[in-house]
């Protein structure tokens, strides 16, 4: 169980003098816009379209920055794109009071808040579905306060399920409490590069963090590349996009920027609520093991893309040597 594994001992061991070297003079609080239009597309471009979905919003940052600063910048980075986004909670990570004024700042801002599960549970086959169900469940007490709550449910690790009935029965239980699945279309590793740039600053606090920046937005343009290309072939049109990545220190600092290349290389953001509305969103996938990307599990349904599908659809064995070789 590699994926997304969460971090916080690598954190905690880096120095608090690259926060402040790393932080632009006079930043502010998030003023909570209420009255920011949301951007509803028209579809007179011929753009593609993205939304961002973030996962694991948590109080654990360490030493590399305070989760305040971190939750002021990405909602800042969000607000400057005029969009809202859709924040996936895994409960146990913000549990606590300063967990339910980290949610409310997105709340306020208009975002999704959706549901991620409690515990982080990977669906396969060291985890029942009785035992799934209630971590589900429980986490729904955790969102439940929030005006902007939404019946979406995003997998952990996009695992859905290790047999046909332990998929079918946990897909059951979401339509019988009124939610759907949060799918990711655009799978990518965003947690490791992050997780990368945390153990660097371990180790050499002054690391500069351009180079862990334009391999992020390298990586994330290449994924979305990827997965826009898969579903156009197996969908025969341009769906929209949901971008999979993770309330981390990295992203935090680079987020602006990783916004502003998106929309370089062509895309559009667009709010998480209109991306969900594509019916690509109500398919559900026969595969086993279950999950992975949406435009994943879709192609590989087809068996027609096999030379083109790894398994995992990510992680991070596929960007350790590449990283490696460029020392980072
Ligand atoms: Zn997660």
């Amino acid at each position: 169980m590699r994926r997304r594994r969460f971090l916080s001992h690598a954190i905690k061991s880096a120095s608090a003098a690259v926060y402040s070297q790393l932080l632009p003079p006079g930043l502010r609080a998030f003023p909570f816009p209420q009255s920011a239009a949301p951007k509803i597309s028209s579809d007179t471009s011929a753009r593609p379209q993205l939304a961002l979905t973030l996962d694991d919003p948590t109080l654990s940052f360490g030493s590399v920055l305070k989760w305040q600063e971190a939750n002021s910048r990405v909602l800042k980075a969000i607000s400057e794109k005029s969009v809202r986004a859709a924040l996936f909670v895994c409960g146990m990570r913000v549990d606590e009071a300063d967990g339910a004024k980290l949610l409310s700042a997105w709340d306020q801002a208009g975002h999704l808040i959706c549901n991620h599960s409690y515990s982080h549970k990977f669906y396969g086959e060291q985890t029942s579905y009785a035992d799934f169900a209630v971590d589900f469940l429980k986490d729904e007490k955790v969102i439940a306060p929030y005006h902007n709550r939404t019946a979406l449910f995003r997998y952990p690790f996009l695992k859905e399920g290790d047999t046909a009935d332990k998929r079918d029965r946990f897909r059951a239980l979401l339509k019988e409490r009124g939610y759907r699945v949060g799918h990711v279309t655009i799978d990518a590793s965003d947690w490791y590069v992050s997780q990368r740039f945390v153990d660097r600053l371990g180790k050499q606090p002054k690391a500069p963090i351009a180079p862990y920046r334009d391999y992020l937005i390298a990586h994330l343009l290449d994924r979305a590349a990827f997965y826009r290309q898969l579903a156009l072939e197996v969908l025969v049109r341009d769906i929209r996009h949901t971008l999979l990545m993770h309330f981390n220190p990295l992203n935090a600092f680079v987020l602006p920027e990783v916004m502003s290349a998106f929309e370089t290389a062509g895309w559009q953001w667009i709010d998480a609520s209109l991306a969900f509305e594509d019916p690509v969103f109500r398919s559900q996938p026969q595969t086993l093991p279950a999950g992975e990307s949406l435009v994943w599990a879709l192609a590989k349904e087809t068996g027609r893309f096999e030379n083109r599908l790894r398994y995992p659809g990510e992680d991070d064995v596929y960007e350790k040597p590449k990283m490696d070789a460029l020392g980072l």
